[in-house]
C-alpha cells in the first residue's frame, strides 16, 4: 500500500498550473538521458516516429524533428501547446481532430510535429493511423495518477510498433515526504504494469535532486531511466 495511491489530481488542475505559470516541471535544455540514450531508440533508423505522452511544452520535440523525426505528442493545455510552438519560433496550424469529440491538434508548418490537445486516454492509434518506433516519457509515466497507471501501461503498450524502444524516465523519493505529482514509480511497479508485454531494463540510475525539490520536503530524489522493449511474440 503507497502513501500516494489515492491521489487524484484533475485536469482543471494541470490546467490551472498553465494558466498561473506554475510549471516548475519544464525543462529548458534536452534532456541528459535522452541525449546519452537516443541511439538506443534510433538504432540505426533515419527517421523514427517518437511519441510524447503529456508532453508539456518539452523541448526535446524540436530537438528531434530537427534531426529528421516525427514528433507526436498529447497534451491537455492549449496553453502549454502554444507556449511550445512560440518558444520554438515555430509556425502552426490548428484543426479539429473527428475521431477524438472535442480533441484538436496543433502542426508545425512542416508536418514534422504534432501535438494532440486532449485527455491522453481518449487517444488511440485508431485515432491517429499508426503506432510508434520511439517514447520519450519523462514527466508522464509519474504524473499520471497512481489509479490510472494499468490503463496508461495497456495504452502505451498498444501504441508501440513490435521494434519500438520506449525510454522512461522515473523519480524515487521518500513518498511520505511529498505528496506527488510527481509520484515515485520504482521498478517493481513497472514490471507488474508490463508484465508480459515488455521488457524492462535499467539503463541508469542518478541522483536527481535539486535546490527546487527542497520546497517539496524530500531529502533525497532518484532519477532511473529504463528502456521497454515489446517481447517477442
Ligand atoms: N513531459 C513534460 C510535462 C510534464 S508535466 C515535461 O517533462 O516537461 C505533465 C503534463 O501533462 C502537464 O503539462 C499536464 O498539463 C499534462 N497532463 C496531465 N494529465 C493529462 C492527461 N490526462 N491528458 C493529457 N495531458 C495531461
Amino acid at each position: 500500500m503507497s502513501a500516494q495511491e489515492n491521489r487524484v489530481m484533475a485536469l482543471s488542475e494541470w490546467e490551472e498550473r498553465w494558466q498561473t505559470g506554475r510549471t516548475g516541471f519544464h525543462r529548458p535544455i534536452v534532456h541528459k538521458f535522452l541525449e546519452k540514450y537516443l541511439d538506443k531508440i534510433v538504432h540505426g533508423q533515419k527517421s523514427i516516429r517518437f511519441f510524447f505522452p503529456l508532453c508539456g511544452k518539452a523541448v526535446e520535440m524540436k530537438w528531434l524533428a530537427d534531426m529528421g523525426h516525427t514528433v507526436v505528442g498529447v497534451e491537455i493545455s492549449e496553453k502549454g501547446i502554444k507556449q511550445f510552438f512560440e518558444d520554438q519560433s515555430l509556425r502552426y496550424n490548428e484543426e479539429p481532430v473527428p475521431e477524438i469529440p472535442g480533441a484538436k491538434v496543433f502542426k508545425s508548418a512542416d508536418g514534422k510535429i504534432s501535438i494532440y490537445q486532449c485527455d491522453l486516454y481518449k487517444f488511440s492509434s485508431s485515432a491517429i493511423a499508426g503506432k510508434f518506433g520511439g517514447i520519450w516519457d519523462r514527466g508522464a509515466m509519474v504524473a499520471i495518477n497512481p489509479c490510472d497507471r494499468q490503463k496508461y501501461a495497456a495504452l502505451l503498450t498498444s501504441l508501440m510498433e513490435s521494434d519500438c524502444r520506449y525510454l522512461l524516465d522515473t523519480v524515487e523519493y521518500n513518498p511520505e515526504q511529498h505528496k506527488g505529482p510527481p509520484f515515485l514509480v520504482t521498478e517493481d511497479v513497472l514490471k507488474q504494469l508490463f508484465e508480459g508485454a515488455c521488457d524492462i531494463e535499467l539503463l541508469q540510475s542518478a541522483d536527481g535532486f535539486e535546490e527546487r525539490h527542497r520546497a517539496w520536503g524530500i531529502d533525497y530524489l532518484t532519477e532511473k531511466v529504463y528502456l521497454l522493449t515489446p517481447k517477442k511474440q
